[in-house]
């Protein structure tokens, strides 16, 4: 009997309907065929794998790169009653997992792509029932992605050894090289990809640059009272911050790596909490954080990619209603990007300097910037959106600081 999709939608989640293209991404699942999902942050990727988990005979096998995410997901799914489990160093209940799942007692198992690899979990498998792979973050497969995870790279032979269990890809960020990367490294047909719509309309959009950044946010706070999040290039960076603006009157919070893990996770807790709070913060803060009434996201300084700026600016207005996203940036942090490309591995410059070709290119438009990110995600958009700076007041002359062809040609 084929299972009943849409009931199982609503009873196991109780959502009335699938959103965006989870039907069409489900549907593939269902009919065993390869895909590569591209779904916003936010668009409900997790749901095109958890629902096949429980629909499907066997389990669905989820490589995910960072443990603080699996366990978020994994709560998450046994909460409605998924049975999921994890092996991860930090799981001490690997024998009771590794029984469940031999014995077909296991919907969902989380496994980091350094365990999956390895030959221990494969002969697990051979053991096993497995329905479908499912790879969360999938431009860690290549290196022109943002965030390149080798381990990522060894996944193939392990896809390929059990080539009649489908395999779905699910990234939130990739640009046109990463897109086949992935397709190539996992082994999907091209009309397995699905690519959702990036567009965020309630989100408005600005680009200044950077003069006086402790007034400029000052008066940015001042002018939007509900919760914000500011993002700074470095630790240091947040804690000056955090310091001017607590005197702009507003409740302040701080976040980066460098903070004790408890009191991260108080400020944390307190800014989700807080209906008027801003958090200060690295860009360590926000992955897997789902506070929906954000009303602005302001970046001190240029983003490391397109990606992360749409990712980072994204967490702003997931309700919905209006948001803004404003980037301060100066001919300055061109001059370090380049440098810490100079650094790099001469591999990875040229992949380096696309993105921040990227970003010189956004700052630097007197034209409609929605377009620009849009563009970078595939889509083909109108030429003015009516809700970032430039549409709202086009630029008098288009007298740029070539600051990014400065660098494109140095
Ligand atoms: P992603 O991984 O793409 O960032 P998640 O899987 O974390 O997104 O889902 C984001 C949010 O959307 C979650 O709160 C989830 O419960 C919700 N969601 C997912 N699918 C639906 C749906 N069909 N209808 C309503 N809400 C949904
Ligand atoms: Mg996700």
């Amino acid at each position: 009997m084929r299972p009943d999709i849409p009931a199982l939608l609503h009873d196991i989640f109780g959502f009335p309907g699938f959103r965006g293209v989870q039907d069409q991404v489900v549907g593939r699942i269902m009919e065993g065929q390869a895909t590569l999902a591209i779904m916003p942050t936010g668009a409900g990727k997790s749901l095109c794998y958890q629902l096949p988990s429980v629909a499907l005979e066997g389990c669905c096998v989820v490589i995910s790169p960072l443990i603080a995410l699996m366990h978020d997901q994994l709560r998450a799914a046994q909460a409605v009653g998924i049975r999921a489990a994890s092996l991860t160093s930090v799981d001490t209940d690997w024998r009771e997992t590794q029984d469940r799942l031999r014995g077909g007692d296991l919907d969902l198992l989380y496994v980091a792509p350094e365990r999956a690899t390895g030959e221990g979990f494969r002969s697990l498998l051979r053991s096993a029932n497995v329905a479908l792979f499912a790879i969360d973050e999938a431009h860690c497969v290549s290196e022109w992605g943002h965030d390149f995870r080798p381990d990522y790279r060894l996944l193939r032979p392990l896809l390929d050894e059990f080539p009649q269990v489908p395999r779905l890809a699910l990234t939130a960020t990739a640009d046109a090289h990463t897109r086949e990367d992935i397709l190539v490294q996992l082994g999907i047909p091209r009309e397995g990809m699905i690519i959702a719509g990036f567009d965020r309309p309630n989100i408005r959009y600005a680009v200044h640059p950077r003069d006086g950044l402790p007034r400029q946010l000052a008066d940015l706070v001042a002018a939007n009272p509900g919760p914000g999040i500011v993002y700074a290039p470095t630790r240091a960076a947040t804690e000056k911050l955090a310091e001017s603006l607590s005197r702009a009157g507003r409740p302040v919070s701080i976040y980066h790596a460098g903070l004790d893990p408890r009191v991260r996770a108080a400020n944390q807790a307190a800014f989700i909490a807080s209906e008027d709070m801003v958090m200060i913060a690295t860009i360590a803060f926000g992955m897997g954080i789902d506070k929906p009434d954000v009303r602005f996201v302001a970046h001190a300084g240029l983003p490391k990619s397109i990606e992360g700026y749409y990712q980072e600016s994204g967490r702003a207005g997931r309700d919905g209603e209006p948001a803004q996203a404003h980037l301060y940036w100066g001919a300055e942090d061109f001059a370090r990007a380049r440098q810490r490309i100079a650094e790099l591995d001469p591999a990875r410059q040229q992949g380096e300097r696309a993105r921040i070709a990227a970003l010189g290119a956004l700052v630097e438009t007197g034209t409609c910037r929605r377009a620009i990110l849009l563009r970078h995600f595939g889509e083909d958009p109108p030429a003015t959106c009516g809700n970032c700076d430039n549409c709202l007041a086009p630029p008098a002359s288009l007298d740029a600081t070539q600051t990014a062809r400065k660098f494109l040609s140095a």
